[in-house]
């Protein structure tokens, strides 16, 4: 296994510190947005890795209808790291054993 970012580690570990970012124009871009008629959307960006979750929540129901994740590019990790584990496995023993 390659060397995997500290942050990316803990994120894959203890989750993303996510930071709304929502009124800053930014988002996912997946080449062409959906535009969500009755939609609220919103925004977050991790403060520890940079990666970016945007959101659609139905004004009317109050549902979530969309989520979109976008990762920065030096922080993508191939689905397994290590044969028979998944990644949230190796990445914890990866985190427990940095201290
Ligand atoms: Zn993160």
């Amino acid at each position: 296994m390659g060397r995997v970012a500290q942050e990316r580690v803990e994120c894959g570990v203890i989750g993303h510190a996510w930071d709304d970012v929502s009124g800053s124009g930014g988002g996912v871009d997946k080449g062409g947005k959906k535009v969500l008629q009755g939609a609220k959307r919103k925004v977050f960006r991790c403060t520890r890795c940079g990666t970016v979750r945007e959101e659609a929540w139905s004004k009317v129901t109050g549902q979530l209808m969309s989520r979109a994740y976008e990762y920065p590019d030096d922080y993508k990790l191939p689905k397994v790291l290590v044969e028979g584990e998944t990644q949230r496995e190796t990445l914890r023993k990866v985190w427990i054993r940095r201290g």
